[in-house]
């Protein structure tokens, strides 16, 4: 029986597990995942407006388990694919000892790591850095942003491309909202800083920045954060901003194990959209936010690459069935509530790659429904993958 290792099990790797189980590969499927639980990422921002709980997005893998693939629960430090091997520390806790894999395959899909190596002041003053990706410092942001009185926060938003363009939009306008909600808005500035030359994704950046001339966000774009300081921050071109409170995204990169197994540089080299195999190895493929794809990193996108991998080892094995599938989303962005209320509104946006140049769709007008629309969307995704 094949071996199929699989990195990751999130959106990307569990989307391969269960095309794999649909195409019915006679396989012992293993999926290693750095803990015992997955946290959906497009509602977190929620959590700033106590809108979402953290209960409604977390999944365990009991069910998956049930259906015939088997979870390790353990974080993988090193790949060695000439000899086709995978190692890891086993547990949760890192106490549950040193485990190699083999495998037949070995599909990569363990999405970003956020990285402030590069710049200065980082290891001292990362205790400073919040924001809405990483599910322990949102709980913080979020107490601050409901505590403080009076001050400067600072969104920034790094080079592109980066997990989830609208982020640190919607970081902006939700802090935004609540502040309104708590009638001290006018006490506090808000500026977004943009490593890009606008807010991203670019299709809906005009809406954004008019909509930010009403809210009073301050925008400065093509400006890097090079250093952290205190209560400060220093972009590249020698500007200073300070910050009482900083909602930053790192800049991403896949795991560093990725790099010193010859795999790719940040991102994970893959032959192209459709054909997600290592250009040197035909049994090692990338799927999600992790592979070195040119388009954008969103839920639909790890998805959709993810179908495009498991097609690829169905062939590979001589199976005939194939999971239906084309580079095409659509999404929708929080931008918070001009009235402070904690109904947030949200614009509805999406691009199709199918065509050349790809189609850009957008609805200009942020409502209340798309945010409904992409709760369902979250929980649909969650329950096809995690079963429940
Ligand atoms: C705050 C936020 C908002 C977002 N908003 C949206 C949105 O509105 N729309 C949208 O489409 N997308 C959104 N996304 C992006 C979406 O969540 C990701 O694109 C998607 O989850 C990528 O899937 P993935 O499988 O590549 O990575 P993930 O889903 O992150 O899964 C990777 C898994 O790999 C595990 N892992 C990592 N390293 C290792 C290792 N070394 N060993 C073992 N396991 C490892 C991790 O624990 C994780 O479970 C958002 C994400 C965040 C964080």
């Amino acid at each position: 029986m094949k071996r199929v290792v699989i990195v990751g099990g999130g959106i990307a790797g569990m989307t391969v597990a269960k095309t794999l189980l649909e195409g019915k590969m006679q396989a012992e499927i293993t999926v290693v995942n750095s803990a015992p639980h997955y946290f959906a990422g497009p509602s977190r921002p929620l959590l700033l407006t106590g809108e979402q709980s953290l209960d409604r997005i977390v999944r365990s893998y009991e069910e998956v388990a049930r259906r015939g693939v088997k979870v390790m629960v353990g974080t993988v430090y090193s790949v060695d694919p000439a000899n086709r091997k995978v190692r890891l520390v086993g547990g949760y806790t890192s106490d549950g000892g040193i485990w190699e894999l083999q495998y037949d395959y070995l599909v990569l899909a363990p999405g970003v790591v956020l990285d402030g190596s590069g710049i200065t002041g980082y290891d001292k003053y990362r205790g400073n850095v919040l924001n809405v990706y990483d599910p322990g410092r949102v709980r913080t942001l979020k107490e601050r942003v409901w505590k403080a009185e009076k001050g400067t926060v600072i969104v920034y938003a790094p080079k592109a491309p980066y997990r989830c363009a609208p982020a640190p939009t919607e970081t902006a306008t939700l802090i935004d909202a609540v502040l309104r909600h708590r009638g001290v808005r006018d006490k506090f500035r808000i500026i977004h800083i943009d490593a890009n030359d606008k807010t991203q994704p670019p299709v809906i950046a005009d809406v954004v920045a008019e909509l930010y001339r009403k809210l009073g966000i301050e925008l400065v774009v093509n400006q890097e954060i090079a250093e952290i300081g205190e209560n400060y921050v220093v972009t590249k071109s020698g500007e200073r901003y300070n910050y009482d409170i900083l909602a930053m995204l790192e800049p991403n990169r896949a795991p560093k194990f990725i790099a010193e197994a010859g795999l790719g540089e940040n991102w994970i080299s893959v032959r192209g959209p459709q054909d997600l195999r290592h250009p040197k190895f035909d049994d090692v493929l990338a799927a999600g936010d992790a592979a070195g794809l040119p388009l954008p990193k969103n839920q639909e996108i790890a998805f959709e690459s993810a179908l495009f991998a498991a097609n690829k080892i169905l062939e590979m094995e001589g199976l005939s069935h194939r999971a239906s599938v084309q580079y095409a989303f659509l999404g929708w962005a929080y931008v918070g509530n001009p009235e402070g209320r904690l109904e947030t509104l949200s614009l509805m946006f999406g691009l199709d790659f199918t065509t050349q140049p790809p189609k850009p769709t957008k609805d200009p007008q942020p409502k209340r429904e798309y945010t409904q629309r992409k709760d369902s969307w979250e929980q649909s995704y969650l329950a096809n993958l995690f079963g429940y």
